[in-house]
């Protein structure tokens, strides 16, 4: 039974169906097995093995199979050279960090980010190991060059941005990038790599969360880190194996089996999340909807040139009222669910109340409170209904 591999010769959803998958050796089972050990044989003589070696068959914190598995299919979607596949999104942004940076070199990193990212960098690495930070409008262009320093190391964006959608131009910030000698990592959680592929437009890595879209069930915690090899071989030996995030081998199971069906899921968001976006522009008590795949949205030209196939499933609107309408407006819904996360197959909702600790960091329109809505792949007339009989009861329609 021959290794099967699958380059770039196929497309996308085949990848995204065999990539990392072959016929187990041993069964001939045509489903690769879980393989649940956190150790393996050593050879006759181990006396010269390196303990901090990565890969697979010596300890399930250096690499595991299920872990390698969906890193080959990982690496192929998002057309990166290697990938590293950690515990959570936390997880790999924290070991891309880590491994990264050193005292006295300077990040930049959006205004906009995934609230981890922020307390990452503007709190931890800058407070305890003097790493210098400076957060930006990254979808502002010339802010982002003003801000580049000679010991700028990196710069992070998240685009679209968590929670306010904002768009950054990942091939001009790329440029800006290379042009000073800094690298770009940019956070790819909310479009998945069925939307869009930052290193393809010029990213040095694509950092995510498997958590979201890619496993797309709700029902596992995961990370990836997508960039070249000389540098993953660095965060693997350091981050991965010494700051020990490693993901279960079940974990990375069920995530390889989520995103096998991941375009199929993609479209049905990024159709939904339109809809439900240009419904949302038609209601009275709505005061805003962000949503990239909007004409009206300010990043909308910079995303439709660099996100493929739409804009995602996650989008943000406030309403025209107190707090406590946007917590009854809430418990009226029944198709929807109230929960953080995101990228799951049901509709998730969460109300971001006032007290946001970067408020101040966000576009007016959100300092009043306002919904993060993950739109699901349910039937679509069901996910508008819904919102409309909870506008109905508040009196917002
Ligand atoms: C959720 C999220 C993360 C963190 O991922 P976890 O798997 O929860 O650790 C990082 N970035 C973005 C944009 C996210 O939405």
């Amino acid at each position: 039974m021959s290794k099967r591999t699958y380059g770039n010769e196929f497309g996308f959803q085949t990848r995204a169906v065999h990539t990392g998958n072959d016929v187990d050796s041993e069964t001939g089972a045509i489903k690769r097995p879980i393989t649940m050990a956190n150790s393996y044989e050593l050879p006759y003589d181990p006396s010269d093995l390196n303990w901090s070696s990565a890969g697979k068959n010596l300890y399930t914190r250096n690499g595991g199979s299920n872990q390698q598995y969906l890193q080959e299919k990982l690496a192929s979607l998002e057309g990166g050279e290697d990938c590293i596949v950690l515990a959570s999104g936390v997880a790999a942004l924290s070991g891309l960090f880590f491994a990264l940076l050193e005292s006295g070199d300077h990040v930049i990193f959006s205004s906009v980010t995934y609230i981890a990212v922020y307390r990452l960098l503007n709190e931890l690495l800058k407070n305890k190991f003097h790493v210098e930070t400076t957060i930006v409008d990254t979808s502002d262009l010339d802010a982002v060059r003003a801000a580049v320093r000679p010991n700028t190391k990196l710069i992070h964006i998240e685009t679209p941005g968590n929670p306010t959608l904002t768009i950054s131009d990942i091939r001009a910030i790329a440029e800006i990038a290379h042009q000073n000698g800094a690298l770009l990592s940019v956070d790819n959680t909310f479009a998945s790599p069925y939307n869009q592929r930052p290193i393809e437009l010029g990213a040095d890595f694509t950092v995510e969360s498997l958590t979201k879209y890619i496993n797309g069930h709700g029902d596992a915690m995961g990370g990836a880190i997508i960039g070249k090899k000389e540098y993953l071989d660095v965060i693997r030996a350091q981050s991965q194996i010494n700051l020990g995030g490693t993901i279960s081998p079940f974990n990375a199971w069920l995530i390889m089996r989520g995103s096998v069906t991941l375009p199929l899921r993609m479209r049905q968001h990024n159709d939904n999340a339109l809809k439900v976006a240009r419904y949302l522009q038609t209601v009275k008590g709505v005061s805003f909807v962000a949503y990239p795949g909007l004409e009206s949205h300010k990043g909308h030209a910079v995303a439709a040139a660099q996100m493929n196939n739409g804009f995602g499933g996650v989008l943000s609107f406030g309403l025209k009222a107190d707090h406590d309408t946007h917590n009854r407006f809430v418990s009226h819904l029944r198709v929807i669910t109230s929960a953080v996360s995101l990228g799951h197959d049901e509709s998730l909702i969460v109300f971001l109340g006032e007290n946001d600790e970067r408020q101040y960091l966000y576009p007016e329109e959100f300092h009043n409170g306002f919904f993060r809505f993950s739109v699901g792949i349910e039937d679509i007339e069901d996910i508008i209904e819904d919102l409309r009989q909870a506008f109905d009861k508040e009196g917002l329609l």
